[in-house]
């Protein structure tokens, strides 16, 4: 059975925005876009499309390829000391010569509504509740909440290791929480052996690799639930990372591409703002 992420973050982002009109919220989230990649500029495109919908106020400060790491860092301080400024999302990947991971960190945590600065990420890591989750691994606890997969107990397998997705969504699964921790966790990456026999024990599959229907049926135990987080695209066609004709029907959820984790991603940017902007305002 598919998990219909649209539909799900769709139930989110209504809740969002019943919130902030019936409280007269005022959110406002801050993008910095560095150059004219494409791709980036569709991300923040929709992230900002996604907020004025919810009643979620946004900036775009557009600036060049080539800008010096010290402007940046200007720009941020900025909006770190900006009190209307309730959210600072630096789209990534930055150009080269910029150190990506002294930028994450000098954006002031209580506005890094991605959740990637390493005060979000330590406190994730030991359990506080006060901090920012990051978007897609949060979606993919909302996701299994709103199909009320339980976790408890489970074998999960993570595919991918990355900052972003592997680690933070490993890590969440097997806290100390009902629903959607206690499991039992393995994360996988380029290096792991017998990676096959690996997932075939996953009762909860997850891909974060950035390849192409990577997981193919022979890696999926009869009845698994698969999340897939990856995002390919061949030609003018996207596709997870789980080569989904053929595994769906062996699965009891599965998540497609488009359409499952995606939505989820940028609905918990707007709940990351919303609980951001409340946190202020109280
Ligand atoms: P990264 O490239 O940062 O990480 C990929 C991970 O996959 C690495 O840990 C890598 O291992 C592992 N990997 C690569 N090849 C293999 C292999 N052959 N066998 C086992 N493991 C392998 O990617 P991200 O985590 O940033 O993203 C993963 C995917 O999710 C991408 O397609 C991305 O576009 C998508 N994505 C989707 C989002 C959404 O909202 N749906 C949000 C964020 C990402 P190693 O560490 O050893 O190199």
């Amino acid at each position: 059975m598919d998990i219909d992420g649209k539909a799900i973050a769709k139930s989110y982002r209504n809740k969002i925005r019943k919130e902030i009109e019936e409280n007269n919220f005022s959110p406002r989230l801050a993008f910095i876009l560095v150059g004219e990649e494409m791709a980036s500029q569709t991300y923040v495109r929709m992230k900002g499309k996604a907020s004025a919908e919810v009643g979620i106020g946004s900036i775009k400060i557009q600036l060049p390829e080539l800008i010096s790491e010290k402007a940046l860092l200007n720009e941020i301080d900025q909006l770190n000391k900006d009190p209307l400024v309730d959210g600072i999302l630096v789209q990534m990947p930055l150009p080269k010569h910029i150190d990506e991971k002294k930028i994450i960190s000098f954006i002031d945590p209580s506005k890094d509504v991605d959740g990637f600065h390493p005060n979000n990420l330590g406190k994730m890591l030991i359990g506080d509740s006060d901090c920012f989750i990051p978007c897609t691994p949060l979606g993919i606890l909302k996701l299994l909440e709103a199909s009320n997969i339980d976790t408890n107990g489970k074998n999960v397998v993570v595919v991918g290791r990355s900052n972003i997705v592997g680690k933070p969504i490993a890590n969440l699964l097997f806290q100390k929480r009902n629903k959607t921790g206690n499991a039992t966790v393995t994360i996988a990456h380029s290096r792991t052996k017998n990676l096959k026999e690996l997932c075939q024990k996953a009762d909860i599959l997850i891909a974060a690799i950035g390849q192409a229907k990577f997981i193919t049926k022979e890696m999926v135990k009869n009845q698994a639930v698969v999340i897939d987080v990856g995002i390919n695209r061949i030609g003018k066609t996207l596709v997870g990372d789980v080569d989904y004709n053929n595994v769906a029907s062996n699965c009891s959820f599965i998540t497609p591409v488009p359409g499952g984790v995606g939505p989820m991603t940028i609905a918990m940017l707007l709940y990351n703002t919303l609980q951001s902007h409340k946190r202020r305002i109280t």
